[in-house]
């Protein structure tokens, strides 16, 4: 056998694999919550590719991306302190990892609407907790009233309430969640991946009833910078609601420069802290809400034109998410139609449908194109 390098056959691997890999930009990309991302985040990440986001003391620009990313979403939550993350997932379990260091006299149990995000099942599994959910419609929030029910049964070191649902965009009451979390003294986690960079704008807009605050009770929100906030891949905040939760969050680690490394990955892309700082330093909060105003229009665009053919049925969308199923085919198998077409979406299985999520990348020219595959499938 061969043992050389072959760096020629590295790259025509890659220029092969480059030629197959679909792009946001080519408007394929319309159920996944990824985006572009922004230019500068492009840029960002390759010149500081080398750095560990784990060692704050060889590279303090680690710190200082981190606090203008904290300060700056901070600023639209209402939130002081948090820490960097690499994605939706590690900020999740890290919220109920620090929910459970500080929990006392409580039972191992997680309370938690159904339409919360996988990675709560995750988290929990991980940590040995029990996990329970509260039966919702997919398409409405938790009714306040049944949380507190199941609060007061269950007596769960912590609660998780999702702003802006991964299969329907749902918004669950995050103020009234966050009474009741101070009222029982539990640990409360807004899960806020997919909505923590549009619910401020779209609220302030008019196009939402509800916000998204650090309100009194909430013990941490996360906020995916790599999904809203047009950063690389991984990127996520988690805002915690007192500085000393991030002490829960560290780890002893004496042969690293400070001897201890906090958030759950050792060795992690500083590359994308630095990068997704950038980006939201380009872009501005000003930015984002254009951003946010755009793709809830597209949405509605979207849903505007799925309503007036005959055979598809499609929710009014809360967020610039689209929920919508065929009257004649099953989801998985319209799924695969549009997969034929190279049309990625992705499902809802809770509402046996389909899910388009409106990312910045997409355009209305994406959204006709799937329009008139639509169509085309069910022969219209
Ligand atoms: N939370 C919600 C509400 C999500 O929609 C997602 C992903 O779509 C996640 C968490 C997990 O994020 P990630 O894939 O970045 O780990």
């Amino acid at each position: 056998m061969n043992t050389a390098g072959n760096p020629e056959k590295a790259r025509r691997w890659l220029e092969e694999a480059r030629s197959r890999t679909p792009h946001h930009s080519d408007g394929s990309i319309l159920g996944s919550m990824t985006t572009a991302p922004h230019p500068i985040g492009v840029e960002a990440f390759k010149e500081f590719i080398h750095v560990n986001g784990n060692d704050p003391v060889i590279y303090p620009v680690v710190e200082e991306a981190s606090r203008i990313l904290i300060e700056g979403v901070g600023a639209l939550l209402g939130a002081e302190h948090g820490i960097h993350t690499s994605g939706g997932t590690e900020s999740n379990i890290l919220a109920l990892y620090i929910g459970r260091r500080i929990s006392r006299g409580r039972e191992n149990t997680v309370v938690a609407p159904s339409s919360v995000h996988r990675s709560i099942d995750k988290a929990c599994l991980l940590m040995g907790c029990r996990l329970v959910k509260i039966p919702v419609d997919p398409l409405k929030p938790v009714d306040p009233g049944v949380l507190e029910e199941y609060v007061r049964k269950h007596k769960p070191f912590a609660v998780v309430v999702t702003a802006g649902t991964t299969e329907a965009g749902v918004v669950d009451p995050v103020k009234e969640a966050g009474e009741i979390a101070e009222e029982h003294g539990v640990f409360l986690h807004v899960d806020a991946a997919y909505g923590g960079l549009l619910i401020p704008f779209l609220h302030r807009r008019g196009y939402l009833a509800e916000d998204l605050r650090m309100y009194p009770g909430v013990s941490s929100i996360s906020v995916d910078m790599h999904k809203n906030g047009c950063a690389p891949i991984p990127s996520s905040i988690l805002f915690l609601s007192r500085r000393d939760y991030i002490e829960e969050a560290c780890f002893e680690m004496e042969y690293m420069p400070r001897g201890r490394s906090c958030g759950l990955l050792g060795t992690r892309p500083g590359g994308a802290v630095i990068a997704a700082a950038a980006v939201f330093m380009t872009i501005g909060a000003k930015g984002y809400e254009e951003n946010a105003v755009r793709m809830m229009e597209n949405a509605l665009y979207l849903h505007e034109n799925l309503s007036h053919l005959p055979m598809i049925t499609s929710y009014k969308p809360i967020l610039p998410l689209n929920v919508f199923k065929s009257t004649i085919y099953t989801y998985e198998e319209l799924f695969k139609a549009l997969l034929d077409r190279k049309l990625y979406v992705y499902k809802s299985p809770s509402l046996q449908a389909l899910r388009v999520v409106v990312m910045p990348h997409v355009e209305k020219a994406h959204l006709d194109r799937l329009i008139n595959a639509l169509k085309s499938i069910h022969g219209v």
